[in-house]
């Protein structure tokens, strides 16, 4: 029998082990033994997607000048959506033949944009804690070096500027931030987008403002976008959370015209787009919004998470811990308790898989973000409860 003998590039020996399939093999094992599992680890919502939303899939997925090859870079009328709602959302223009364009889901555009503008040895700054996508699939896939921003507790969970080299930030190409943040819920305002973007144009750098959660935000507070402030840099966002449809992977960037051109082209190469039918029915979302403020389809679904968090801010804090409220997106980042100091957030996660809670440990995110985890808000009220009951029977 011939077979052939395979090395793995050098490129992919440096990617990490996904932690989320390290904790899925642990869980499935347990599964099979009859444990009954709470998942609070990833971020995938269990609401349904707006029926408004479903009922146009089914009538655009029905015509047959849809069922064909998509154009990688979006069908017309949905950058044009896209582009409205960044008018009514953000008070912002952007020329949808130019300065947008659609990918597969934003996890798609993270990781390509890079393609287009980085060469190897090159230095992309990523935020840590952070979405891993930015230090393996953008940076390390593109044989180039991430250089990790630590985002600390003491910092509200914002990049130090100041605090960074500046022959790093002079070699830096690309930056990623994301707010409202992914793990740690945390937020910023247009103050600080301006202190970023002046820190870009004097190193020169782009800055790529990752911002899925955009519309997951609690009481008055309005999440910003970088182009409001800049329009040198671009902005990624998609359908997946805002309306709960994680798997169609539908999203878009959008921005400076000379980065989507380099997309666009990185794309041509490599995939054909995301299906028109679903193209078709996040414009059906998109077409909801008549202002900045959240329409009904949304706002529903923020409402729910509000409740949740709430729900865990105080169960948990009744079990001993200090946890605050976070203003955004749908994860509650929070420190193990003290007791627990002497062991990883990856081994207490693991004492709760013992118990049927899955939530993610803090280095999921990064080495930063050891002796912190993220608890996803997507089970309902109930199971939350229940989740923080099993929990205080080790802890306490
Ligand atoms: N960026 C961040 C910070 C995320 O948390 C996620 C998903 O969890 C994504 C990007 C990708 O989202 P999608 O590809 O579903 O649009």
């Amino acid at each position: 029998m011939f077979s052939i003998k395979l090395e793995y590039s050098e490129r992919y020996k440096r990617l990490p082990t996904y932690i989320f399939v390290e904790i899925e093999q642990l869980i499935s094992e347990k599964r099979k033994k009859g444990v009954d599992f709470i998942p609070l680890g990833i971020g995938d919502p269990d609401l349904a997607t707006p029926d408004l939303i479903v009922n146009e899939l089914i009538q655009q997925v029905k015509k047959p000048e849809n069922q064909k090859y998509p154009s990688s870079m979006g069908e017309e009328d949905f950058r044009e959506a896209v582009a409205r709602w960044y008018k009514v959302r953000f008070k912002i223009d952007l020329d949808p033949k130019e300065e947008i364009s659609n990918v597969i889901g934003g996890k798609e555009g993270v990781a390509n944009i890079t393609r287009a503008f980085i060469n190897p040895g090159d230095i992309v700054l990523c935020p840590n804690p952070g979405y891993p996508v930015y230090e393996n699939g953008a940076t390390k896939l593109c044989d180039a070096d991430p250089y990790s921003i630590p985002l600390l507790a003491e910092n509200n969970f914002l990049p130090d500027l100041e605090a960074i080299d500046t022959e790093i930030l002079k070699k830096a190409k690309i930056m990623y931030i994301n707010y409202p943040n992914n793990p740690t819920g945390a937020i910023i305002t247009d103050k600080f987008l301006k202190k970023v973007s002046d820190y870009a144009q004097d190193y020169n750098f782009l800055i790529v403002h990752d911002n899925p959660y955009s519309e997951f935000t609690f009481g008055d507070y309005i999440a910003p976008s970088i182009l409001q402030i800049d329009q040198n840099q671009v902005e990624i966002n998609s359908s997946s959370k805002m309306f709960n449809m994680t798997g169609f992977r539908c999203g878009w960037v959008a921005g400076n015209k000379d980065v989507i051109k380099g997309l666009r082209k990185v794309k041509s190469q490599i995939d054909s787009g995301c299906p028109i039918f679903i193209q078709k029915a996040v414009i059906k979302g998109l077409n909801e919004y008549k202002s900045e403020k959240k329409p009904k389809i949304v706002e529903d679904t923020v409402k729910i998470y509000e409740k949740r968090r709430d729900i865990l801010i105080e169960n948990i804090n009744d079990i001993g811990w200090n946890t605050v409220k976070p203003q955004a997106t749908f994860y509650v980042w929070t420190q193990i308790p003290k007791k627990y100091s002497n062991i990883s957030c990856m081994e207490f996660v693991k004492n709760l898989i013992e118990i049927g809670v899955i939530i993610t440990p803090g280095t999921g995110f990064g080495k930063f973000g050891e002796g912190f985890v993220r608890f996803a808000l997507t089970q309902p009220e109930s199971r939350i409860k229940e989740a923080i009951e099993r929990i205080n029977m080790i802890i306490n």
